[in-house]
């Protein structure tokens, strides 16, 4: 089976592709796996492509293995789009600091301004070639007033209300939230991607 090796320093987002990507015959490694768990690349690009293209270039390099990367966040129409691509810098350290900050920055917005989406760009680098593919999947949503801290999830997920429902993502449970989240949407496209690179690497042997 061939190896992917999910090139993420956040549990979460681990937890995430190893269910969604869960169907191929694919082995899975996260970066402790293969020993790189102390490589966390900085993101300095200013798109979605740019940082996720980083990370995937960088830890196919350091592995020599097909690598995925993500860069997510999200985007509040109440504050011209940010934290965006800046959702991790917002605040700190923890999520909570940054869902707190968030619902203070929204204190005075009426619930019609509230919208706001997250965005996730892939990026799968495969070190043979060179190449680097991207998938992007969005899911549309407004902020709550207060986090919902009944269910699972990480980041954001405590105070973002999908499109078509009264519960935080937070509150869905996993199979629900990747099949609806802006990352489930980008990986699904990245399968017949995938499904394609295994194929030609079995043609190959
Ligand atoms: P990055 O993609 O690792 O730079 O993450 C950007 C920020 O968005 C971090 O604070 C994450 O916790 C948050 N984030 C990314 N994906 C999700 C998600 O699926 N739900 C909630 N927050 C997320």
């Amino acid at each position: 089976m061939p190896d992917l090796l999910i090139g993420t320093t956040n549990p979460g987002k681990l937890r995430e592709y190893a269910e969604i990507l869960s169907e191929l015959p694919l082995r899975l490694l996260s970066l402790s796996d293969v020993g790189l768990e102390g490589l966390d690349i900085e993101e300095t690009g200013d798109t979605y492509e740019a940082n996720a293209e980083l990370k995937a270039r960088a830890y196919a390099s350091a592995s020599g293995l097909l690598s995925l990367a993500d860069d997510s966040g999200l985007a509040v129409d109440a504050l011209n789009g940010l934290p965006g691509l800046y959702s991790h810098r917002y605040a700190g350290p923890s999520d909570r600091d940054r869902y707190e900050k968030l619902l203070s920055d929204l204190r005075d917005v009426p619930d019609e301004q509230r919208t706001a989406r997250f965005i996730c760009v892939i990026a799968l680098a495969d070190p043979q070639t060179g190449d680097v593919q991207f998938t992007r999947g969005v899911v549309e949503g407004r902020i709550g007033y207060e986090p919902d801290l009944s269910g699972g999830g990480f980041g954001y997920d405590p105070i973002f209300i999908p499109e078509g429902y009264d519960i935080a993502l937070s509150a869905l449970p996993a199979s629900e939230k990747n099949r609806l989240s802006h990352r489930g949407r980008a990986a699904e496209q990245m399968v017949p991607i995938l499904r394609a690179l295994i194929e030609r690497q079995q043609n190959e042997r």
